[in-house]
């Protein structure tokens, strides 16, 4: 298969992926970059790699999540950096689910970092760098008509379902799932999962020493960048 795939034109560019043409309407090629962002892109360096790690971590944790059922956009890894997926409108909303208190949840609710939550909670953002990304509630995407309400009740079962799938797969890598984003788009109509799930769009603390182990440390200059991605790629792939 991997033969008959040509890499077209340049369709998008964002943060930290390309997108281009696959020779197929269906398909598109991603291209994971080493491109870093924070705090709505007023923030911006490189980590060194990351777009191979990104790029092998998605692989795995797409496969996961496909062999348990959930429709995602994955179709092959093409390269370290290119994977071949599915061609998708993208739902303008990110879907945040959270096991323990962090980031923005922290600072919103003032309530204490590392926290459980239990159980855990699924939020929306609107998907609208202008806007700095907004918290939303069901009303607001039935306002903006950003998915149907069924959509909706999808997604909300699926991301309480990918993460019921995430957390014992981490567990078992020594590592805990703090938050994740996951975005979703629709293909011939159909609701599928999308875009990447790595260490830029989850936080990982590691179980022994309560480190951050993903974007975290770029956005808070922790320090070892590099080699925390380097880790989660070992301990997801390796
Ligand atoms: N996240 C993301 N993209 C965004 C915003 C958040 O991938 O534009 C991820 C983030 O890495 C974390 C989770 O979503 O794993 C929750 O992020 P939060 O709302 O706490 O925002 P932050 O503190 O990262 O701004």
């Amino acid at each position: 298969m991997a033969n008959a795939i040509t890499k077209g034109a340049l369709i998008y560019e964002g943060k930290a992926k390309k997108v281009f043409e696959a020779g197929q309407p269906d398909h598109v090629i991603q291209y994971f970059k080493d491109d870093a962002t924070a705090f709505n892109a007023e923030k911006r360096g490189t980590i060194v790699e990351k777009g191979v790690v990104n790029n092998k971590v998605s692989e795995r944790l797409f496969r996961l999540l496909e062999d348990a059922g959930i429709p995602t956009h994955f179709l092959e890894r093409l390269s370290d950096r290119e994977m071949l997926t599915k061609r998708v409108t993208i739902i303008l909303i990110e879907v945040v689910v959270r096991n323990r208190v962090a980031g923005s949840l922290a600072k919103r609710l003032g309530l204490k970092e590392g926290d459980a939550i239990e159980p855990p909670i699924v939020e929306f953002y609107y998907k609208n760098d202008a806007l700095g990304d907004p918290l939303i509630t069901e009303d607001h995407i039935r306002l903006l008509n950003l998915a149907a309400p069924s959509v909706v009740n999808q997604i909300k079962a699926w991301a309480n379902r990918i993460n019921q799938l995430l957390v014992p797969f981490f567990q078992e890598r020594g590592m805990i799932l703090v938050d994740f984003k996951l975005e979703f788009g629709l293909h011939h109509g159909k609701l599928i999962l999308a875009d990447e799930i790595s260490p830029d769009t989850c936080r990982f603390w590691d179980q022994k020493t309560g480190e951050s182990m993903d974007k975290d440390r770029f956005r808070k200059d922790l320090g070892k960048i590099e080699e925390a991605y380097q880790e989660v790629l070992r301990r997801v792939c390796g």
